[in-house]
């Protein structure tokens, strides 16, 4: 008989959703090594195959994979709250630009980028979907952070305090991409804030490095009605169209919010097999509409979940988005069937790893993936009776629950305390910046 094989560690749970496949596995472990899942197996079956070198026994709790945050802002963690109750464009174009521009700068976005960091780690979220100014200050801290992060480059055609045209800002974005390509948890997508912001041939040159350097291509479309009523009346075409015209779309296009998408549309972004990021809250709060999320499921398009950024939401809670998506699935179809809350974490999970283009590393609970995982802790009066954790999960309870999070083996946070970064400090730097920006 083979002696226990040594491995690095054993998280026993009294649950394990491991997403795909669908289901719940009951007083089962999730054996890790190398910052790889190696099995999930009875815990009774533990002793005899594997010599951990640390176990942590969950008996409360239920294992998932770890969220992934497929649209954030996350630097605009420090402008949560500054202006609320407004549409899109006014609060746009005369709150958020005007703030940025006075305020925002490698500092800004060093701050801003770890406070969110650990906001969504504790709330379970251990890989994000970044578009944002000064994407180096943000990969710095994400690598602090100990957090998963797809870096987008940022692109307009109009000139900021970061960058004075679209060429400058694709030299900024590749020189913070030549910084941290080795980085082990960061990789980096083309971010053209959306077709309203960048013209024809700054989208042609997108499209041609996207091409070149095999990145995604991370952006807003068809977010507002205007937004669609304004491209319609410029040249004929809906935003859609026009980028699947310049040839942008593709699989690894992530069209983020897709409110306002007619069959034409639909039928494009299936065809083209790109993923579409659903922003529930941010799209209620700015009052953009509900985005089709049943039709473009059924049409087999991969539809991811993201908080957009904390001025829009106000938090980067993927609990509160699942909540928020399955609901508005159904109040928006009058169908009490849609969106099940197993979907909604599937969105949360495996179709945000896909979005990503890094589902064959993370998005599941599977041999062979990295040990992105999250224990949430069912062991309150809200979590009772407990029938079915994934209900639970979506419908009963919060972020406040995750307890243990686990990025590639490393537990970076362990009994709600961010174990990589000193959070304290980080609070004294958003007071800060709450009095410089009032
Ligand atoms: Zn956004």
């Amino acid at each position: 008989m083979e002696p226990p094989k040594a491995i690095d560690l054993v998280i026993d749970a009294r649950y394990i959703v491991p997403v795909e496949p669908p289901g719940t596995l009951v007083d089962h472990a999730l054996v890790v090594d190398g910052g790889r899942i190696v099995a999930l197996a009875p815990s009774t079956s533990i002793a005899g195959a594997y010599a951990p070198r640390s176990r942590v026994a969950l008996p409360t709790h239920v294992l998932i994979p770890g969220l992934v945050n497929a649209h954030t802002h996350a630097a605009m963690v420090l402008m949560r709250g500054i202006a609320d109750d407004l549409p899109l464009r006014t609060w746009l174009e005369e709150h958020i630009w005007p703030c940025e521009g006075r305020h925002v700068s490698p500092e800004f976005v060093a701050d801003g980028t770890l406070h969110a960091a650990v906001e969504m780690l504790k709330g379970g979220i251990t890989c994000a979907s970044d578009m944002y100014f000064y994407p180096d200050a943000a990969a710095h801290a994400y690598e602090t952070a100990g957090i998963r992060a797809l870096i987008g480059m940022p692109v307009f055609d109009f000139p900021t305090p970061y960058a004075s045209d679209a060429d400058g800002y694709l030299a900024k974005g590749f020189a913070a991409r030549d910084a941290f390509k080795h980085s082990p948890r960061l990789a980096f997508a083309l971010a053209p804030h959306a077709p309203y912001t960048v013209g024809d041939d700054t989208w042609r040159k997108i499209v041609m490095y996207a091409r070149q350097l095999d990145l995604p291509i991370h952006t807003h479309v068809a977010e507002t009605r205007a937004e669609v009523d304004d491209a319609r009346a410029a040249s004929g075409e809906s935003p859609v169209l026009r980028l699947d015209r310049l040839g942008a779309t593709g699989p690894s296009f992530i069209g983020v919010h897709a409110v306002h998408v007619d069959a034409a549309d639909i039928e494009t972004l299936a065809t083209q097999q790109c993923s579409v990021v659903h922003c529930p809250v941010s799209n209620m709060k700015l009052a953009s509409g509900v985005a089709p999320v049943a039709a473009l499921m059924k049409r087999g398009i991969n539809v991811a979940l993201g908080t957009d950024g904390a001025a829009s939401n106000n938090r980067l809670d993927l609990f509160a988005e699942m909540r928020a998506a399955s609901l508005l699935a159904k109040v928006a179809t009058l169908d009490a069937a849609a969106l099940p809350a197993a979907a909604a974490l599937r969105m949360a999970t495996l179709a945000g790893a896909i979005a990503l283009g890094l589902d064959q590393q993370i998005g599941t609970l599977a041999a062979g993936k990295q040990a992105d995982v999250v224990a949430v802790d069912l062991s309150d009066i809200d979590a009772l009776p407990m029938y079915d954790p994934v209900s639970h999960l979506v419908h009963a309870v919060g972020r406040d629950k995750v307890s243990d999070v686990w990025i590639g083996g490393a537990r970076v946070v362990d009994a709600h305390r961010v174990t990589s970064v000193d959070e304290a400090i980080i609070m004294t730097r958003a007071r800060a910046w709450q009095q410089r920006l009032q």
